[in-house]
């Protein structure tokens, strides 16, 4: 049995107005310092409180939200008994409302202890507004919460299917003036969503046209918000909803092995996710087209004009591996570690901690082709140089 999960999901100008319709009696905001200071949160407040809500906010997320942090927002939640928990922000701050929200409803569950099975009986209490302030991870309309265990340097996946937000405001009005780095990661993200989502073992017949339709908005439309930036609102805004589509996409079927060393090379370097997952997808790919199992990149390229029908199924892997490549390159993005100045020593030294953490994520067994121990070391090493991964 298969479920699409979604919540309501309001887009476009605007779309924050939605806010003034909401009916409760108080909102915690789950924020960070940065929003604060870019004053984003402040229309949302005043939404709010036009409902006739009192609104309360929770400003310390941090990046890479810690179990700390959730426990504290919960604690704080616990205090001022919300009704809606209203997360705005980029992806950290999405994923600690979610925890936190849930730290809320069920104070007996310890947040690296949120799983997937079983029921967690939330909305008891209170439900949950996500409002995206980057165009990236798609936490807007997904379950899955990274967390980071701060002690022993590793992410954590938690969450569960009932954790998806209840409302969703993708407003474009709150990522006109992303500075064009984050505008070129994020971007990356989406595109790695996408592309994993399609690809992966429980890819489905809902989540595809999702899949495929944010890929090829982000091939048409991350060069030129990367560009123009607030000089072009559609672009912008085609971004924004590209985001939550791939967000739907990979939501309801996977991420794969670019997220597993991704997330590994975000925990251990401590670089950013959207600029870590990209950097691996086309590697990642050219490694799972070079197995036995059947990919769908033939698919997959054709869909997006990279290759004609008959290309063979590995070439439409170099073909798209290489269109990805070509994409970051026009987004001034490293094309390996090394251009990301990541040094050979620091690398090898890193590598054992890598290679553990990427084989410990739980998005690597969802790939087409299972890499085994040395093989996640022979990818990452061709990650560090910008080897073609062909093993
Ligand atoms: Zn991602």
């Amino acid at each position: 049995m298969w479920f699409f999960r979604s919540p309501e999901i309001v887009f476009g100008d605007g779309a924050l107005e939605r806010l003034s319709e909401i009916q409760g009696r108080c909102a915690l905001i789950v924020t960070d310092a940065n929003i604060m200071s870019l004053g984003l949160a402040e229309p949302v407040r005043r939404r709010l409180e036009a409902a006739g809500l009192t609104v309360r906010l929770f400003t310390e997320v941090e990046p890479d939200p810690s179990l700390d942090l959730v426990r504290r927002g919960a604690a704080i939640a616990r205090e001022c008994s919300p009704d809606w928990i209203v997360g705005l922000g980029g992806g950290s701050c999405l994923d600690a409302a979610k925890a936190i929200w849930i730290g809320y409803e069920r104070p007996d569950l310890e947040p690296d202890a949120i799983g997937p099975v079983g029921t967690l009986g939330l909305r008891q209490k209170a439900r949950l507004v996500a409002i995206p302030t980057t165009s990236g991870t798609g936490a807007e309309v997904t379950w899955p919460i990274v967390l980071t265990d701060a002690a022993e340097q590793r992410k954590v996946s938690v969450g569960h299917p009932e954790n998806t937000p209840d409302l969703a405001i993708v407003d474009p009005a709150l990522v006109r003036d992303l500075p064009p780095q984050i505008t070129a990661e994020t971007g990356l993200d989406v595109l790695t969503h996408a592309i994993e989502g399609y690809t992966c073992a429980w890819a489905n017949d809902f989540s595809d046209g999702l899949c495929l339709q944010a890929a090829r908005m982000v091939f048409e439309y991350l060069p030129r918000a990367y560009r123009h930036g607030a000089q072009d609102p559609l672009a912008r805004e085609k971004m924004h909803n590209a985001a939550t589509l791939a967000g739907l996409g990979f939501g309801n079927a996977m991420a794969a092995l670019a997220h597993a060393l991704g997330h590994a090379l975000g925990a251990v370097l401590h670089l950013p996710h959207g600029r870590m997952v990209g950097l691996c997808l086309p590697y990642t790919m050219e490694f799972t087209a070079g197995g036995d199992a059947p990919t769908r990149y033939q698919e997959l390229a054709r869909s997006l004009g990279f290759t004609g029908a008959a290309s063979p199924g590995d070439d439409a892997a170099t073909a798209l591996a290489a269109a990805i490549r070509d994409l970051a390159r026009s987004v001034d993005q490293p094309l390996c570690l090394r251009d990301a100045g990541f040094g050979d020593d620091a690398f090898a030294a890193a590598l054992d901690d890598l290679t553990a953490a990427a084989l410990m994520d739980s998005t690597i067994i969802l790939g087409p082709r299972y890499p085994s121990e040395e093989e996640v070391r022979q990818l990452l090493g061709c990650i560090h140089c910008g080897d073609p991964a062909t093993f």
